[in-house]
This record gives C-alpha cells, sequence and structure tokens, in this order.
C-alpha cells in the first residue's frame, strides 16, 4: 500500500496517511482532512481530537468493547472509523465501539477514514 506525506497543523504533526481510498494522493493543504478532490483519507488521529457530539446519546455494549480490545490488542483495527472534517475540526458519529476500545487500551491515535465535510453536513448528523 503506497505511503503519502500529508501536511498537518503542528499539533498534528507525525500522525501517518496510510493511503487515500480513492487510489488519488491525499490533499497536502494545512487542516488535513479530506483528498485533493474530497475523497476521504484514512489517516491516524490522537483520539483527543475527535469531537463526539452524540457520544451520550448512545451507551456502548460492554460485551462488543472487550471483543474489539482483544481483537484489536491482536491484530489491530482492521476497519477505520469514519471521520467528518469541518474547518479543521474532526468530528466521529460512529466508531463508537472501536473508539472505546481504543481509550480503553491506553492507544493514543485511531485510524480514520476523513471525509471533508460543511456546516450542513454537521446540522444534518446532529439532527
Ligand atoms: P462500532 O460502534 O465501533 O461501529 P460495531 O460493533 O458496530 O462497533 O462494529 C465493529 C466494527 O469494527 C466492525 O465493522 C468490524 O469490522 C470493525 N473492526 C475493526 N477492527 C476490528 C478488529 N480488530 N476486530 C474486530 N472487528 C474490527
Amino acid at each position: 500500500m503506497a505511503n503519502f506525506v500529508l501536511q498537518l497543523p503542528n499539533n498534528l504533526r507525525s500522525f501517518t496517511v496510510f493511503a487515500s481510498s480513492n487510489g488519488r494522493a491525499p490533499s497536502s493543504s494545512s487542516n488535513g482532512g479530506g483528498g485533493e478532490n474530497g475523497g476521504p483519507v484514512i489517516v491516524e488521529l490522537p483520539l483527543d481530537k475527535i469531537k463526539r457530539p452524540l457520544i451520550r446519546r448512545r451507551a456502548n455494549d460492554p460485551n462488543k468493547v472487550k471483543e474489539l480490545m482483544d481483537s484489536i490488542k491482536e491484530i489491530g483495527l482492521q476497519v477505520p472509523i469514519d471521520v467528518i472534517e469541518v474547518e479543521g475540526n474532526y468530528y466521529g458519529f460512529s466508531g463508537f465501539h472501536r473508539f472505546e476500545a481504543h481509550e480503553r487500551l491506553g492507544l493514543p491515535a485511531i485510524r480514520c477514514k476523513v471525509r471533508r465535510g460543511t456546516k450542513e453536513t454537521l446540522r444534518h448528523q446532529l439532527r
């Protein structure tokens, strides 16, 4: 799989972009979210950079989280969580079990599929 270098803000430097899922190189813009043509990119983001507005409305299944922890420890995260980037901020509206498994394992970052969105995208997700 090809690796790309992505220009990230200082606070996100050193996180690796693995590949763009559409086969194109990701954007080299300074906010790091979404590919050049708006296509998603796969990137590792620090957990604390991902805002999760819906988290209090959802309860995770503890058994699922435990199973994911065991699996992630053994084989790593196989499917990145979906994240939307709006104006330099990252929002996660799904992948709650995978996120919690990473938190509980003490992992600092999680592999994300980042798509660029607008404030309207956010409003839509929050509805
Ligand atoms: P979430 O709230 O994170 O979406 P789900 O239980 O609904 O939790 O789905 C778990 C997802 O995690 C599945 O899509 C599965 O393919 C994915 N996954 C990624 N990495 C792993 C792994 N190492 N072991 C098991 N499932 C994994």
